[in-house]
């Protein structure tokens, strides 16, 4: 059984590849590393290639040749880092899942401390870019994002969306992706019941190509939060939420109809030129909708699906299986 297994996700970092292999196989060529999880040995790289066009497929095939531990994923066009993530996290087969990004900003040396730090017990352990070495244009709304994650979520992480994170295989396993989510990846851990941790890493600007996300992250970034918070919550249970908000607007408009009815019987006040009479209509529909809302909620849940949120153009050295998996 593999031990480590290594994500890469990427999109046009080919200038980035080499050393970044070089890299990753100088903190993983260590027996002594990847036997003291005493769980399987050796280890695996996972390239997904995010459906990049400057050739980085091409190159990573090359490299498999020279070092089997590599594989590949191949995207037919660019899904996005989440996508990317999913179908890496589908395709490992090792104990310990850990991710780090192509681009060389974050550094394999501390696979060693972040190993270390899942065996005290945790199931998830989240690098910290304390000192990042990015621009001031990302560096400021990203202590935004992550401030604004903390106070939502209640989770205590400083850097929610570092690309370097270890993970255990279970709670791997049980992530279903969507949108740009890996930002929440900690969120949805700590809120299944994983315990998640937090260590500083070491941050490096980056050397070769360019940032491959701009200012429209912040609004998708928004409206994946809400299904996070939503998923996290109510997916189960649709009806807890749409039921309750369901019934309280019945309730409501179902009172205004009936004073107002009372109102007309007992002291003969006309219905008609009432406005209060429409909001009581329009509670009553509106109540009426969201519980079908949560009808339909509950009947698409109880048949979960979880197909595929990319298409795979070439895979490398994965075995029958995992391939079947991933296109699942
Ligand atoms: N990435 C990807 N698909 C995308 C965008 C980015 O696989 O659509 C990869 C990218 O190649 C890199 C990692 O995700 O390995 C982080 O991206 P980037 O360095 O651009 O983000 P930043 O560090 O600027 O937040
Ligand atoms: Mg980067």
């Amino acid at each position: 059984m593999t031990a480590i297994s290594v994500i890469v996700p990427l999109y046009n970092e080919l200038e980035s590849l080499p050393e970044l292999t070089r890299r990753l196989f100088e903190a993983l060529d260590d027996r002594k590393f990847t036997e003291s999880l005493g769980e399987g040995t050796g280890f695996e790289i996972i390239m997904v290639d995010d459906g990049s066009t400057d050739g980085s497929a091409a190159l990573i095939r090359k490299m498999i040749a020279e070092r089997p531990e590599i594989r590949m994923i191949s995207f037919r066009r660019n899904y996005g880092k989440t996508a990317a993530l999913s179908a890496g996290f589908r395709a490992a087969s090792g104990e310990v899942v850990i991710t780090i990004d192509a681009d060389l900003q974050d550094d394999p040396g501390e696979f060693k401390a972040m190993v270390s730090k899942l065996q005290e017990g945790y199931d998830m352990v989240s690098g910290w870019k304390q000192e990042r070495k990015d621009p001031l244009s990302k560096t400021l709304p990203s202590k935004l994002f992550n401030w604004t994650t903390r106070i939502f979520s209640g989770i205590p992480l400083h850097d929610f969306n570092c690309g370097l994170k270890a993970y255990r295989r279970e709670l791997v396993a049980s992530l279903d992706l969507r949108g740009e989510m890996h930002r929440y990846i900690p969120v949805l851990a700590q809120w299944n019941g994983y315990r998640v941790a937090e260590i500083p890493v070491r941050h490096h600007p980056r050397k070769f190509g360019k940032s491959k996300f701009g200012t429209a992250r912040f609004f998708t970034g928004l409206f994946d939060f809400l299904s996070v918070m939503f998923i996290t919550r109510y997916l189960r249970s649709p009806m807890h939420f749409f039921g309750m908000a369901g019934l309280g607007s019945f309730s409501a408009g179902l009172c205004i109809s009936l004073w107002v009815t009372a109102d007309k019987l007992m002291n003969h006040r006309p219905v008609s030129n009432r406005p209060i009479l429409f909001l009581g209509i329009l509670l009553i529909i509106l109540g009426v909708q969201l519980f079908s809302t949560g009808l339909l909620g509950e009947m698409l849940s109880s048949r979960p699906s979880r197909s595929a949120s990319y298409t795979v153009r070439e895979t490398a050295n994965l075995g029958e299986e995992i391939i079947r998996n991933l296109k699942a």
